[in-house]
């Protein structure tokens, strides 16, 4: 793994589209099929250049895609803890304040719902993402 990170990177900066001012044109007309002798003139570059590279954007593609799920995935648990105080906030309110014995229960219940979704929510997307 070290050894293909090291040639990687290595090829990367050596890439003349890695390294090219109108880069994320070139990558834009990439994703969306544009015919590498096309992007080829329109940027100056040879077409088999354009084929290596789409190597480089294949790894900056799930790079992104895996940042982009990770965000998520923090918003969703970070909206679970807000949830997480809330409930917390009427059990103390419901045991003390009220006494309220069915209503703690409940709160005991979501609780138990709620720390379950959190474990699913961290380990489900961390098997989807490595
Ligand atoms: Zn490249």
């Amino acid at each position: 793994m070290r050894k293909f990170l090291f040639w990687s990177a290595f090829m990367v900066k050596r890439c003349s589209v890695c390294n090219h001012p109108s880069r994320p044109e070139i990558d834009r007309g990439l994703v969306n099929g544009v015919p590498y002798r096309t992007l080829a003139g329109q940027f100056s570059l040879s077409a088999s250049a354009l084929c290596r590279h789409t190597k480089h954007l294949a790894l900056d593609l799930e790079a992104q895609r895996r940042h982009e799920h990770r965000s998520y995935q923090a918003a969703v648990l970070d909206r679970l803890d807000l949830l997480n105080v809330r409930l917390d906030r009427l059990f103390n309110a419901a045991t003390s304040d009220y006494r309220s014995p069915f209503v703690a229960l409940g709160c005991i219940r979501e609780a138990i719902r709620l720390l379950s979704l959190q474990e699913r929510v961290r380990h489900g997307l961390d098997r989807t993402i490595p």
